[in-house]
């Protein structure tokens, strides 16, 4: 097994995971949650935070205000993404913009008193932080938006709009299912082969009839976060697979697509 980068915080009232990297700077908040110490039962169980998921308004509100009372956030402050495995990325600029806010799975924001929150059950959840510019972004990456380099795009975009320097950036790249459960067929190994020149290294096959192959998730958007311009030692993988930890996470493959989801959630301080 690997080691893990991110830490992981058990309190009394909820169980959560920070980067080092990011906390060393002290110029932001960042957690990704795990499944432990809410209410919500059953799939559920127990700290839901997924707003698309069939879990009671009551359960998922209540989750909420648990962790926004034990990490102090307001929770007017929070703005969601609406994932849809698209590459589109919106720039938060105010709290009303959270009605604008459709098909996003990049969220990006320089102001504070606004906290960004995306969700995952397996995904790859990514983490930016352009240090001197004090810029924040958070990308939902499931091989869907890995294949069509979401992570590139927003670093991209961050350049674009806020002039930012990709060696400034620091990245996290959260738990989710890793190279070691993350099984595909064939199409979608042609889906990685289309869009990146040499993947192989990546890519494993399963079986000896190459029906099967396994998917390093989190070392191809680390090359495509390379690709962007951002320095291989500003990058941390957090090493933490969401199926092999079935009692702190949910996972969408572990508990067979019906499942409750983590939050990654960040704000300017
Ligand atoms: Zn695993």
């Amino acid at each position: 097994m690997y080691d893990w980068n991110f830490t992981m915080w058990e309190k009394e009232n909820l169980t959560y995971f920070t980067i080092p990297s990011f906390d060393e700077t002290n110029i932001v908040k960042v957690f990704f949650t795990t499944r432990r110490k809410g209410v919500s039962k059953g799939y559920y169980s127990s700290l839901n935070l997924g707003l698309n998921t069939e879990d009671t308004y009551e359960n998922i509100n209540e989750n909420y205000n648990i962790l926004c009372n034990t990490l102090k956030f307001k929770k007017d402050s929070l703005i969601f993404s609406d994932q849809v495995h698209s590459d589109k990325i919106y720039i938060v600029d105010k709290k009303s913009d959270k009605d604008n806010i459709k098909d996003i799975d990049g969220l990006i924001t320089n102001k504070k008193g606004v906290t960004l929150v995306t969700f995952y059950a397996d995904c790859v959840p990514l983490f930016f932080l352009d240090k001197k510019n004090e810029v924040i972004a958070l990308a939902h990456a499931g091989w869907r938006g890995t294949v069509k380099k979401i992570g590139k795009k927003v670093i991209e975009k961050m350049v674009e709009v806020y002039n930012t320097d990709p060696c400034d950036c620091l990245i996290g790249i959260g738990p989710s299912i890793g190279g070691c459960c993350f099984e595909v067929d064939e199409p979608v190994v042609e889906e990685f082969k289309k869009g990146f020149k040499d993947i192989s290294k990546f890519i494993d096959k399963v079986n000896d009839k190459g029906y099967k192959y396994t998917i390093d998730l989190w070392k191809i958007n680390e090359l495509v976060l390379i690709e962007a311009g951002v320095p291989k030692e500003n990058i941390t993988i957090s090493n933490i697979c969401t199926k092999c930890n079935s009692e702190l996470f949910f996972s969408y493959r572990g508990d067979n697509g019906q499942t409750g989801r983590m939050a990654a959630i960040m704000c300017l301080r």
